[in-house]
């Protein structure tokens, strides 16, 4: 099984816009550009939610049988580890192995040295194309990242041998994940985490490390980005020379955990995967949910009243909601309207509220985070969300498919 050169990850906390997230990446095939598209859902997810990996998989196959797709498509285990994965093994053919954990945790001495002196013969000025200054490799420096990324590489590479009795090998795309922990990675670093993957035989398609700057959900990229797109551009470059350096496959590429609406960036990325011929897979978060809301405020009346009742339950459940978010969401309480407020809002100004236009005098992005990660009171309201979801199928379906492709797929690829 390999991965397209094109892949966007979607998720959908609540399993009804398969077929308009569908509908994004075939407007874009229509545009000329064939993206595969990847629905990916964490154990985490599950857990909120209340939904099991069979349900993604059910999803997805109806949401292609009913569109007649014929591109690609896949279900990701997304950030999955030893312990959790068996429930995905059955349903998922994408597999995100989450080693971030493991990072840091010090190999034996013997496997470091044997790592050192294997790749010192880099050491020195080392050229690679399409980066402009050479990196600088010195044995200090690979000692500490073989110190620093063995025993995760290690990690990485017993998630995959045991998903790979289980499920055959090919028959699942691996990718791996270094994203969820404090510090970015270099390029340099990147090239040896690589070395070491090639060392372990992991047929890592996607690789998805941590990048300079704050990635939360929903909302922009904030960091410096212009030092993103430098290092977007040499991680592109490092791969490229990976793949033939260390043996690792040749479609291998980088995953983006954007955790959506990173547009400032999305230059950046663009520019550099032209530049070096390369592909990307970028991993949004469950925003189409959001979409979902905005839909619904929109609809007016009871699903309107909805809306409402979920932001006061969630604006009163904040700590709760918003703790295993904590690293990746920048909510100012302060400024978030009080459910009295935010109840004499109409459909428009609450739509205009949660949707991301920054140019919008409504847009509040206190607000939008604080929805964004209060999925687990709409999931409370069971059925009467759910129903809601159908009665205002046609306009949730089509907010949720234009933000994919205005947003995202565009400014992107076409
Ligand atoms: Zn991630």
């Amino acid at each position: 099984m390999k991965l397209e050169k094109y892949s966007f990850g979607t998720g959908d906390r609540f399993g009804h816009q398969g077929k308009a997230q569908l509908d994004a990446m075939k407007k874009a095939k229509e545009a000329g550009v064939e993206i595969a598209i990847v629905w990916n859902k964490s154990h985490r997810e599950h857990l909120i939610v209340g939904t099991s990996p069979d349900d993604v998989r059910k999803e997805a196959d109806e949401a292609v049988s009913s569109s007649n797709w014929s591109g690609a498509y896949y279900v990701d285990a997304d950030h999955i580890g030893l312990s959790n994965v068996d429930d995905f093994l059955e349903s998922s053919d994408f597999f995100t192995l989450d080693v971030a954990d493991f990072i840091g945790e010090k190999a034996d001495e013997n496997e470091i040295e044997a790592f050192v002196e294997k790749y010192s013969e880099y050491c020195g000025q080392l050229l690679i194309d399409g980066i402009t200054t050479p990196l600088e490799v010195t044995v200090e420096k690979i000692r500490k990242i073989a110190e620093k990324y063995l025993v995760a590489v290690n990690q990485a590479a017993k998630i995959y041998q045991y998903i790979e009795t289980r499920k055959g090998r090919d028959n699942f795309v691996t990718e791996v994940s270094m994203d969820e922990t404090a510090e970015p990675q270099t390029p340099e670093e990147l090239l040896f985490i690589l070395a070491a993957l090639g060392d372990k035989a992991v047929p890592v398609q996607t690789i998805a490390p941590k990048f300079t700057g704050r990635f939360n959900k929903g909302v922009d990229y904030q960091g410096d980005v212009e030092q993103f797109n430098r290092e977007f551009n040499d991680d592109v470059c490092v791969i490229k020379y990976s793949v033939s350096a260390f043996n690792l496959p040749a479609n291998l590429k980088l995953s983006v955990h954007s955790g959506s609406d990173k547009f400032s960036i999305y230059r950046g990325i663009r520019k550099a995967i032209e530049q070096h011929n390369a592909g990307v897979h970028v991993k949004t978060a469950g925003t189409s949910w959001l979409e979902e809301l905005i839909g619904l405020a929109e609809s007016g009346e009871r699903s309107l009243e909805l809306v409402k009742d979920i932001y006061e339950r969630a604006y009163s459940r904040f700590d709760e909601l918003c703790a295993p978010y904590s690293d990746v969401i920048d909510i100012d309480r302060n400024l978030l309207p009080s459910s009295d407020e935010f109840r004499k809002w109409n459909g428009l100004q609450v739509a205009n509220s949660i949707r991301h236009d920054a140019t919008c005098s409504d847009y509040d992005l206190n607000v939008r985070q604080l929805l964004h990660v209060g999925y687990k009171v709409a999931a409370e309201f069971g059925e009467t969300y759910l129903q809601a979801l159908k009665d205002h199928n046609d306009i949730v379906g089509k907010h949720v498919c234009n933000n994919l492709f205005d947003k995202h797929i565009t400014p992107l690829f076409l």
